[in-house]
């Protein structure tokens, strides 16, 4: 059998089989046997990532997670998995988005979305190895003392996993509800701003096209602005607007992290643009424009 999607351990959050195999170029993922099921909380069923670090030219299939030779059955009784494939042993095949169909994703957000991911945590307990050394560092004690294999599947911690999720084509995205955020579909949560729509004060992801510009060379930000007008339904204050959604972003990071980007800073090309906020509106000197604002760099992410 095979996943398109497991819960990293190296990671601590559950990732598509292409996104391991990019993250295993990156050093991030060090190990192909560092998975666990994602089926289930209580599913701990070992898996490997076929194809793991091997580039398009190297490999015949894409990457896929796999019991691969350990092929004891380890599932919990409630993994979807497993209860899926009981299902279709009656019927017909079924393909691997209607297996994905009734999963609720956990998204981990504070109150200003994603946070900065902590540094991952190496061993931190007594405990002897274990044979399988790839599950040890993330084994714990409770109160009992007994070692506790349960982990946590904190399912999506970051915004880059969530774009990935959602562009991987392995979820239906009417039907995979988040359990976070009201029980929105992958399809509700993503807003996209390539059409016009009427904005207000609600975390999505809204993502389209953007470019990216500098307004001021003293200032250590430049402006993202999106390329399509949106309204802005705020009776209260200024009356409906009309505006290119816009935010501001460090320098400093932009350079860091999307150093590809240079050549997009000040010109008219665009690229694809995802940030996971609370659009607003503010009054500047002439206008009142849309704006999210103070986004931090773990809600937003740039696509060539
Ligand atoms: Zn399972």
């Amino acid at each position: 059998m095979t996943y398109p999607t497991a819960f990293s351990i190296e990671l601590g959050e559950t990732i598509t089989a292409s996104l391991a195999n990019r993250l295993s170029f990156t050093g991030e993922l060090k190990d192909s046997r560092a998975f666990i099921c994602d089926g289930d909380d209580d599913c701990n069923a070992p898996l490997t990532c076929a194809n793991f670090k091997t580039t398009k030219n190297e490999r015949k299939n894409n990457p896929y997670f796999t019991e691969g030779a350990r092929k004891a059955n380890n599932h919990s009784e409630s993994c979807s998995y497993l209860v899926k494939k009981s299902n279709s042993s009656n019927t017909n095949k079924e393909t691997s988005s209607q297996v994905k169909q009734s999963k609720k994703l956990k998204l981990i957000l504070g109150k200003d979305g994603f946070k900065k991911p902590q540094p991952r945590k190496q061993t931190h307990n007594t405990l002897s190895p274990q044979s399988n050394s790839s599950l040890t560092a993330t084994y714990s004690v409770n109160s009992n003392g007994d070692k506790e294999r349960k982990y946590s599947k904190s399912h999506v911690k970051t915004l880059r996993t969530l774009v990935e999720v959602f562009q991987s084509g392995e979820y239906d995205l009417d039907n995979t509800k988040l359990e976070t955020l009201d029980s929105l579909s992958l399809n509700e949560l993503f807003h996209s701003l390539d059409t016009p729509s009427t904005l207000s004060y609600q975390f999505r992801v809204y993502f389209g096209q953007a470019k990216i510009f500098e307004k001021d060379p003293d200032k250590p930000y430049y402006i993202v602005e999106f390329t399509k007008a949106h309204n802005y339904s705020n009776p209260t204050e200024n009356g409906d607007i009309e505006d290119y959604p816009s935010f501001a972003v460090s320098k400093y990071q932009i350079h860091k992290n999307y150093p590809w980007s240079k050549q997009y800073i000040n010109s008219t090309d665009t690229f694809t643009c995802f940030v996971s906020w609370f659009p607003t509106t503010n009054k500047g000197k002439k206008k009142t424009f849309i704006n999210f604002e103070k986004v931090t760099p773990e809600n937003y992410l740039f696509q060539k």
